[in-house]
Protein backbone atom coordinates (compact mmCIF):
# COMPACT_ATOMS: atom_id res chain seq x y z
CA UNK A 1 0.00 0.00 0.00
CA UNK A 2 1.13 3.63 -0.70
CA UNK A 3 -0.92 5.29 1.57
CA UNK A 4 -0.65 8.27 -1.00
CA UNK A 5 2.83 9.38 -1.06
CA UNK A 6 4.00 12.52 -2.41
CA UNK A 7 6.48 12.42 -5.19
CA UNK A 8 9.07 13.49 -2.49
CA UNK A 9 7.80 10.15 0.20
CA UNK A 10 8.25 7.89 -2.76
CA UNK A 11 11.76 8.96 -3.78
CA UNK A 12 12.24 8.51 -0.25
CA UNK A 13 11.13 5.81 0.39
CA UNK A 14 12.43 4.11 -2.75
CA UNK A 15 16.17 5.53 -1.63
CA UNK A 16 15.82 3.46 1.81
CA UNK A 17 15.00 0.74 -0.19
CA UNK A 18 17.84 0.92 -2.48
CA UNK A 19 20.03 1.13 1.09
CA UNK A 20 18.34 -1.56 2.48
CA UNK A 21 18.32 -3.84 -0.04
CA UNK A 22 22.37 -3.31 -1.36
CA UNK A 23 24.28 -1.61 1.82
CA UNK A 24 22.54 -3.42 4.84
CA UNK A 25 20.82 -7.18 3.62
CA UNK A 26 24.43 -8.05 2.52
CA UNK A 27 25.89 -7.20 6.14
CA UNK A 28 23.22 -7.69 8.24
CA UNK A 29 23.11 -11.50 9.87
CA UNK A 30 26.95 -10.50 10.17
CA UNK A 31 26.22 -7.30 12.33
CA UNK A 32 23.13 -9.18 14.23
CA UNK A 33 25.58 -12.39 15.24
CA UNK A 34 28.48 -9.79 16.06
CA UNK A 35 26.12 -7.14 17.79
CA UNK A 36 28.10 -4.69 16.55
CA UNK A 37 26.71 -1.07 16.07
CA UNK A 38 26.78 -0.33 12.80
CA UNK A 39 28.51 3.01 11.67
CA UNK A 40 29.16 2.32 8.42
CA UNK A 41 25.83 1.80 7.26
CA UNK A 42 24.78 5.14 9.91
CA UNK A 43 27.42 6.91 7.58
CA UNK A 44 26.33 5.75 4.36
CA UNK A 45 22.20 6.57 6.08
CA UNK A 46 24.27 10.05 6.94
CA UNK A 47 25.57 10.65 3.34
CA UNK A 48 22.06 9.93 1.70
CA UNK A 49 20.49 12.84 3.83
CA UNK A 50 17.85 10.27 5.95
CA UNK A 51 18.83 11.63 9.15
CA UNK A 52 17.33 14.88 7.87
CA UNK A 53 14.31 14.04 6.25
CA UNK A 54 11.54 15.16 9.13
CA UNK A 55 14.01 17.89 10.46
CA UNK A 56 12.70 21.83 9.18
CA UNK A 57 14.88 23.11 6.74
CA UNK A 58 16.05 25.75 8.83
CA UNK A 59 17.78 23.78 11.12
CA UNK A 60 19.61 21.53 7.84
CA UNK A 61 17.13 19.14 7.26
CA UNK A 62 14.82 18.20 4.20
CA UNK A 63 11.62 19.48 6.11
CA UNK A 64 9.32 16.37 5.61
CA UNK A 65 7.47 14.80 8.64
CA UNK A 66 7.41 11.79 10.84
CA UNK A 67 5.50 9.90 7.78
CA UNK A 68 8.95 10.17 6.03
CA UNK A 69 11.09 8.82 9.18
CA UNK A 70 8.37 5.87 8.85
CA UNK A 71 9.06 5.41 5.39
CA UNK A 72 12.85 4.90 6.04
CA UNK A 73 12.44 2.71 9.32
CA UNK A 74 9.88 0.47 7.67
CA UNK A 75 12.58 0.25 4.93
CA UNK A 76 15.50 -0.55 6.86
CA UNK A 77 13.59 -2.72 9.03
CA UNK A 78 12.91 -5.23 5.97
CA UNK A 79 16.61 -5.75 5.98
CA UNK A 80 17.64 -5.42 9.45
CA UNK A 81 15.23 -4.16 12.60
CA UNK A 82 18.50 -3.77 14.70
CA UNK A 83 20.02 -1.36 12.14
CA UNK A 84 16.87 0.30 11.60
CA UNK A 85 16.44 0.77 15.30
CA UNK A 86 19.51 2.54 15.56
CA UNK A 87 18.00 5.00 12.82
CA UNK A 88 14.67 5.10 14.65
CA UNK A 89 16.02 5.74 18.25
CA UNK A 90 17.84 8.75 16.86
CA UNK A 91 14.59 10.32 16.06
CA UNK A 92 12.65 9.34 18.98
CA UNK A 93 15.19 11.08 21.08
CA UNK A 94 15.76 14.24 18.85
CA UNK A 95 11.31 14.84 18.45
CA UNK A 96 11.43 16.39 21.84
CA UNK A 97 14.16 18.92 21.18
CA UNK A 98 11.75 19.41 17.60
CA UNK A 99 8.37 19.76 19.11
CA UNK A 100 9.25 21.89 22.11
CA UNK A 101 12.70 22.35 22.32
CA UNK A 102 13.80 26.35 22.34
CA UNK A 103 15.24 28.35 19.10
CA UNK A 104 18.59 27.58 20.63
CA UNK A 105 18.15 24.49 21.13
CA UNK A 106 16.84 23.58 17.51
CA UNK A 107 19.94 26.01 16.61
CA UNK A 108 22.63 24.03 18.71
CA UNK A 109 21.01 20.09 18.30
CA UNK A 110 19.58 19.93 14.85
CA UNK A 111 21.96 20.68 12.38
CA UNK A 112 24.32 17.86 13.53
CA UNK A 113 21.61 15.53 13.70
CA UNK A 114 20.18 16.33 10.39
CA UNK A 115 23.86 16.09 8.74
CA UNK A 116 23.77 12.30 10.87
CA UNK A 117 26.84 13.60 12.44
CA UNK A 118 25.74 13.23 16.38
CA UNK A 119 22.85 10.38 16.82
CA UNK A 120 20.32 10.89 19.54
CA UNK A 121 18.66 8.62 22.19
CA UNK A 122 15.88 8.93 24.61
CA UNK A 123 16.15 7.88 27.89
CA UNK A 124 12.38 7.22 29.85
CA UNK A 125 12.18 3.62 30.81
CA UNK A 126 13.35 2.51 34.64
CA UNK A 127 13.63 -0.76 36.27
CA UNK A 128 10.37 0.31 37.55
CA UNK A 129 8.65 2.16 35.59
CA UNK A 130 8.04 0.55 31.68
CA UNK A 131 4.22 1.23 30.99
CA UNK A 132 3.67 2.54 33.81
CA UNK A 133 6.40 5.71 33.36
CA UNK A 134 5.01 7.65 35.98
CA UNK A 135 6.67 5.32 38.42
CA UNK A 136 10.07 6.85 37.78
CA UNK A 137 12.59 7.68 39.99
CA UNK A 138 15.36 9.71 37.98
CA UNK A 139 15.35 12.89 39.59
CA UNK A 140 16.87 16.74 38.92
CA UNK A 141 17.35 19.28 41.06
CA UNK A 142 17.93 22.49 40.42
CA UNK A 143 20.92 23.98 41.98
CA UNK A 144 21.30 27.59 40.59
CA UNK A 145 21.86 27.34 37.09
CA UNK A 146 21.97 24.04 36.86
CA UNK A 147 20.08 20.75 37.36
CA UNK A 148 21.46 17.57 39.53
CA UNK A 149 20.43 14.76 38.02
CA UNK A 150 20.29 11.18 39.75
CA UNK A 151 18.80 7.99 38.57
CA UNK A 152 19.31 5.15 36.34
CA UNK A 153 17.35 4.73 32.79
CA UNK A 154 17.21 1.40 31.32
CA UNK A 155 17.17 -0.56 28.37
CA UNK A 156 17.94 2.34 26.37
CA UNK A 157 18.07 2.50 22.36
CA UNK A 158 21.44 3.85 21.41
CA UNK A 159 23.10 4.18 24.36
CA UNK A 160 26.51 4.44 24.34
CA UNK A 161 26.64 5.45 21.24
CA UNK A 162 24.59 8.17 20.45
CA UNK A 163 26.00 12.24 21.42
CA UNK A 164 22.71 13.84 22.29
CA UNK A 165 20.07 12.15 24.47
CA UNK A 166 16.73 13.39 25.74
CA UNK A 167 16.07 12.66 29.47
CA UNK A 168 12.78 12.22 31.47
CA UNK A 169 13.68 12.91 35.15
CA UNK A 170 11.23 14.59 38.36
CA UNK A 171 11.67 18.09 38.95
CA UNK A 172 9.00 17.51 41.31
CA UNK A 173 8.30 14.17 43.15
CA UNK A 174 5.21 15.37 44.91
CA UNK A 175 3.49 16.35 41.72
CA UNK A 176 4.13 12.78 40.36
CA UNK A 177 3.90 12.52 36.10
CA UNK A 178 2.94 16.37 36.65
CA UNK A 179 6.58 17.03 37.89
CA UNK A 180 8.45 15.16 35.37
CA UNK A 181 10.83 17.49 33.04
CA UNK A 182 12.87 16.59 29.73
CA UNK A 183 16.85 17.36 29.81
CA UNK A 184 19.19 17.52 26.72
CA UNK A 185 22.30 15.70 27.91
CA UNK A 186 25.31 15.72 25.87
CA UNK A 187 27.31 12.32 26.23
CA UNK A 188 30.41 13.06 28.36
CA UNK A 189 28.52 15.27 30.52
CA UNK A 190 30.32 14.48 33.88
CA UNK A 191 28.08 12.16 36.20
CA UNK A 192 26.71 10.39 33.19
CA UNK A 193 27.64 6.66 32.63
CA UNK A 194 26.79 3.58 30.17
CA UNK A 195 25.63 0.13 31.24
CA UNK A 196 26.94 -3.05 29.92
CA UNK A 197 25.64 -3.62 26.83
CA UNK A 198 22.62 -5.87 26.70
CA UNK A 199 22.30 -9.32 25.34
CA UNK A 200 19.29 -9.44 23.28
CA UNK A 201 17.33 -12.50 21.40
CA UNK A 202 16.86 -10.13 18.63
CA UNK A 203 17.76 -6.22 16.80
CA UNK A 204 20.93 -7.19 17.91
CA UNK A 205 22.77 -5.11 16.02
CA UNK A 206 20.92 -2.23 18.16
CA UNK A 207 22.92 -0.88 20.82
CA UNK A 208 20.78 -1.37 24.38
CA UNK A 209 22.18 -0.27 27.74
CA UNK A 210 21.68 1.69 30.68
CA UNK A 211 22.01 5.37 31.00
CA UNK A 212 23.19 5.88 34.84
CA UNK A 213 22.78 9.35 36.27
CA UNK A 214 25.11 9.89 39.65
CA UNK A 215 25.12 13.77 40.44
CA UNK A 216 25.45 14.78 36.71
CA UNK A 217 25.20 18.07 36.12
CA UNK A 218 23.12 19.40 33.93
CA UNK A 219 23.29 23.27 32.38
CA UNK A 220 19.42 24.46 33.11
CA UNK A 221 19.65 25.87 29.43
CA UNK A 222 18.69 22.25 28.60
CA UNK A 223 15.57 21.82 29.93
CA UNK A 224 13.81 21.74 27.31
CA UNK A 225 10.49 24.09 27.72
CA UNK A 226 9.60 24.36 31.23
CA UNK A 227 9.33 22.24 34.30
CA UNK A 228 6.47 19.57 34.27
CA UNK A 229 6.60 19.26 31.02
CA UNK A 230 8.28 15.76 30.38
C1 LIG B 1 15.00 -3.44 22.59
C2 LIG B 1 14.38 -2.40 23.46
C3 LIG B 1 14.68 -1.07 23.24
C4 LIG B 1 14.14 -0.08 24.06
N1 LIG B 1 14.49 1.23 23.84
C5 LIG B 1 14.03 2.17 24.70
C6 LIG B 1 14.46 3.54 24.57
O1 LIG B 1 15.21 3.91 23.65
N2 LIG B 1 14.04 4.44 25.49
C7 LIG B 1 13.20 4.09 26.53
O2 LIG B 1 12.87 4.96 27.33
N3 LIG B 1 12.78 2.81 26.67
C8 LIG B 1 13.17 1.85 25.79
N4 LIG B 1 12.75 0.55 25.93
C9 LIG B 1 11.84 0.21 27.01
C10 LIG B 1 10.41 0.00 26.54
O3 LIG B 1 9.81 1.23 26.23
C11 LIG B 1 9.71 -0.74 27.67
O4 LIG B 1 10.16 -2.07 27.61
C12 LIG B 1 8.22 -0.65 27.57
O5 LIG B 1 7.80 0.63 27.97
C13 LIG B 1 7.52 -1.71 28.44
O6 LIG B 1 7.98 -1.66 29.73
P1 LIG B 1 8.46 -2.99 30.48
O7 LIG B 1 9.42 -3.71 29.61
O8 LIG B 1 8.90 -2.60 31.85
O9 LIG B 1 7.19 -3.91 30.56
P2 LIG B 1 6.00 -3.82 31.60
O10 LIG B 1 5.52 -2.41 31.70
O11 LIG B 1 6.42 -4.49 32.86
O12 LIG B 1 4.92 -4.69 30.87
C14 LIG B 1 5.02 -6.11 30.80
C15 LIG B 1 3.76 -6.65 30.16
O13 LIG B 1 2.61 -6.28 30.95
C16 LIG B 1 1.67 -5.58 30.16
N5 LIG B 1 1.06 -4.53 30.98
C17 LIG B 1 1.71 -3.52 31.62
N6 LIG B 1 0.84 -2.75 32.28
C18 LIG B 1 -0.39 -3.28 32.05
C19 LIG B 1 -1.70 -2.91 32.46
N7 LIG B 1 -1.93 -1.86 33.25
N8 LIG B 1 -2.73 -3.67 32.02
C20 LIG B 1 -2.52 -4.75 31.23
N9 LIG B 1 -1.30 -5.14 30.81
C21 LIG B 1 -0.25 -4.42 31.21
C22 LIG B 1 2.46 -5.00 28.98
O14 LIG B 1 1.66 -4.83 27.83
C23 LIG B 1 3.50 -6.09 28.76
O15 LIG B 1 3.01 -7.12 27.94
C24 LIG B 1 13.25 -0.45 25.11
C25 LIG B 1 12.94 -1.79 25.32
C26 LIG B 1 13.49 -2.75 24.51
C27 LIG B 1 13.13 -4.19 24.78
Amino acid sequence: MDYLLTEQQTMIRDLARKIAVEKIKPVAAQYDESEEFAWPIMKTLAESDLFGIYIPEAYGGLGGGIMDMCLVTEELSRACGGIALGYAGTGLGTLPILLHGSEEQKKKYLPDIAKGKRLAAFCLTEAEAGSDAANMKTTARKEGDKYILNGTKQWITNAGEAEIYTVIALTDKSKGVRGASAFIVEKGTKGMEFGKKEKKMGIRASATREVIFTDCEVPAENLISREGMG
